[in-house]
């Protein structure tokens, strides 16, 4: 895999005439010399669900694919362009889970780096909690290969790279 760099490492040409004039203007823009295009680096949105069993424990997603194949995840991802954060996690479990939502909440939100074809994506993970229509004999699809679930105060947190995932966890289990 190759090493996931800053946009303002990865991106060396201007993407719109291919100058090699493209610099950098602030933190989290660059700019053409040549043309003037000038692109900023804004955070992506995700959302992440809080999903409890009867006995609460937490569901945990085992990732199909890379960054962090075979590590835990929250059921979730990016959302789409035009999508409110409602509409996305609702397709999300759909696709997934193939399961229906019965109600969501906004719980909370932390930011994290995505590393991801060499680049360090940033996103703003939106935490909601989540009631599924089931939680019994779901079967994983997509991007997902098992569902599995333990108490948030009893995963171990060294399997769930995501720094904003962890940081979910950690407020779930400040609040009990
Ligand atoms: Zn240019």
């Amino acid at each position: 895999m190759i090493e996931a760099k800053h946009p303002n490492q990865r991106y060396q040409y201007c993407p719109s005439c291919g100058s090699a004039q493209f610099q950098q203007s602030g933190e989290r823009s660059k700019k053409c010399s040549g043309c003037g295009f000038h692109v900023f680096f804004n955070t992506s949105s995700a959302v992440a669900a809080i999903i409890f069993d009867e006995a609460g424990r937490m569901m945990f997603t085992r990732r199909a694919i890379e960054p962090h194949k075979g590590m835990l995840d929250l059921p979730g991802g990016f959302v789409d362009p035009m999508e409110t954060a409602e509409e996305s996690l609702a397709r999300e479990l759909q696709e997934e889970l193939g399961v229906k939502v019965n109600k969501m909440e906004y719980y909370c939100s932390f930011p994290n780096i995505y590393p991801f074809s060499g680049l360090e994506v940033f996103t703003l993970d939106l935490a909601f909690m989540v009631e599924l229509e089931t939680v019994q004999n779901l079967a994983p699809m997509d991007d997902i290969y098992a569902i599995e679930f333990y108490h948030p105060a009893e995963v171990d947190l060294e399997e769930l790279p995501a720094l904003s995932m962890k940081n979910i966890i950690k407020r779930l289990n400040e609040r009990s």
